[in-house]
């Protein structure tokens, strides 16, 4: 499909040096095909810098016809293509070896209309929550980090600490426009080729690419009343969070686990929109917390708040380091049993300077898409163990195969894992993960990528 309000094209590439056999002939593209070095090695790694696999060329797309194009004439050819937002995936699952990467970042519009927003896949969420505050308008959820894609985040679900009252990123999506894995661009929504929609959003790029999603908006508060609490025990963190997440007495509601001299300590953040310092006391007294600290954030810093660490950590040289995340969700009923004895096991040097463990509360009757899965429990927790390879730590190495033996726990422990880690799964495992899900699944893959072209580095099919 070609839309005809294109702009001026570039032609294709010659054939030249670098230009393989496999792209001559390419029809005219908007945006630009790319052979060079420095496309090709920005291409062939990602945030957790354990795997390198170089393109043979990659399309920084100007177009959805652009995406249409390519994955056409790649699937011609019998080429792999994996879609890119940010590459801030930590195992190579936006890498294709020797095929093409279509780079979404330059696929950055976002616009609005009432209470909805427009947005292309490579828009980051930053951008789009800078452009709807203006509006009095944002967002409902959002993940920790804003500098991750749009098509990123619903590609893998996107959790964070609003998920009580909105559910994930994926469940505040009204449409999508795709390109599937033949080539063809497509609208779908709940009502309009629900399957399509429903194995696109938390699909990890497995049956199209999304190139834009239409967001639901609500209205912004303008600041954020922030708790910080710390509790002795797991148990208390896990009883308190789940307590408040079925009540929804807040509006923003996470926790972690952090190193302490005699072991162990756990943090919660809550936070109540546009709330006050009148609220304190009724809303934080009763936690038997061990402390409380209250402070006022302006929105937007609020859902901004860990662009202060990044900054930080670059400077210490720990965001570029190898990252082997592993992220997993659990049900409420075996939650406390793996994260203790999780924890027990773990030394906080091992898991490198800058390690984050995270335990957020889900409430899994919100999120309604059905993907990304969820344990079979009312109340699950995210159990991030986000891992970096520092100076003195276990290698890389060591950390992923630390990962497969989480992996393996959870499982047993009635677990998923939140697919954006660094886990070395086999078929089974995927098939076992997807659950009922997986017929359905498995069959738009047949039906949207026919013949396997899209996302190899997911290493699903
Ligand atoms: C610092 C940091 C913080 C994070 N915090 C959170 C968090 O709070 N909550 C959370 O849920 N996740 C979080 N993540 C994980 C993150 O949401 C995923 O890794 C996400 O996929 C990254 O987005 P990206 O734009 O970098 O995607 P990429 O790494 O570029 O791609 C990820 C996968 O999606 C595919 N893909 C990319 N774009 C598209 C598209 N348009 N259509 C279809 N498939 C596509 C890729 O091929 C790849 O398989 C975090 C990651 C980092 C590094």
């Amino acid at each position: 499909m070609t839309s005809p309000h294109r702009p001026v094209p570039h032609p294709g590439p010659a054939a030249g040096p670098g230009v393989g056999p496999a792209f001559d002939a390419v029809p005219a593209l908007d945006g630009e095909l790319r052979f060079d070095s420095a496309a090709l090695d920005a291409a062939s790694t990602d945030f957790g810098r354990l795997v390198h696999e170089p393109p043979a060329a990659v399309l920084r797309a100007g177009s959805a016809e652009d995406v249409a194009t390519m994955v056409r004439h790649c699937r011609e050819r019998g080429l792999k293509v994996a879609p890119r937002g940010q590459g801030h995936s930590t195992n190579g699952q936006a890498q294709v070896p020797s095929g093409l990467v279509i780079d979404l970042g330059s696929l950055d519009s976002v616009e609005f209309r009432d209470d909805t927003a427009i947005v292309q896949a490579g828009a980051l969420w930053s951008s789009v929550v800078r452009a709807s505050l203006p509006r009095g308008l944002t967002p409902p959820a959002f993940t920790d980090y804003l500098e991750l894609s749009v098509g990123g985040t619903l590609s893998a679900g996107g959790l964070g600490g609003q998920i009580g009252h909105h559910g994930t990123q994926a469940d505040n999506v009204l449409e999508l426009q795709v390109v599937t894995g033949e080539g063809e661009i497509a609208t779908c929504s709940p009502t309009v080729r629900p399957d399509l929609f429903r194995a696109a959003l938390g699909g990890l790029g497995q049956c199209a690419i999304i190139t834009r999603a239409t967001l639901s908006l609500i209205p912004a508060p303008r600041s954020v009343r922030l708790y910080t609490l710390t509790f002795r025990s797991v148990t208390e963190l896990t009883a308190r969070q789940a307590e408040l997440i079925g009540e929804g007495r807040f509006d923003y509601l996470v926790g972690q686990a952090l190193p302490a001299p005699d072991g162990w300590t756990y943090m919660m953040e809550a936070a109540s929109y546009d709330g006050t310092a009148d609220a304190d006391a009724r809303l934080t007294d009763d936690l038997g917390a061990a402390s409380v600290e209250a402070q006022d954030v302006p929105y937007f810093d609020f859902v901004n708040r860990l662009a202060a660490t990044v900054e930080a950590l670059t400077a210490m040289g720990e965001w570029t380091r190898p990252h082997p995340w592993y992220d997993s969700l659990l049900p409420a009923s075996t939650v406390d049993t793996v994260v203790t004895d999780t924890l027990a096991r773990l030394e906080p040097e091992a898991v490198g300077a800058s390690a984050v463990i995270l335990l957020y509360p889900v409430l899994t009757a919100k999120c309604r898409t059905p993907l990304p899965v969820m344990p079979d429990e009312e109340i699950a927790y995210l159990f991030s163990l986000l891992k970096t390879a520092s100076p003195g730590a276990d290698s890389a190495d060591e950390m992923v195969v630390a990962n497969r033996r989480q992996y393996d726990t959870t499982v047993e422990a009635g677990g998923c894992w939140y697919p954006i880690g660094s886990v070395p799964l086999t078929k089974d495992d995927w098939v076992r993960h997807f659950g009922r899900f997986w017929d359905e699944f498995e069959a738009a893959r047949h039906r949207y990528d026919p013949d396997g072209v899209l996302t190899p580095g997911q290493r699903i099919f």
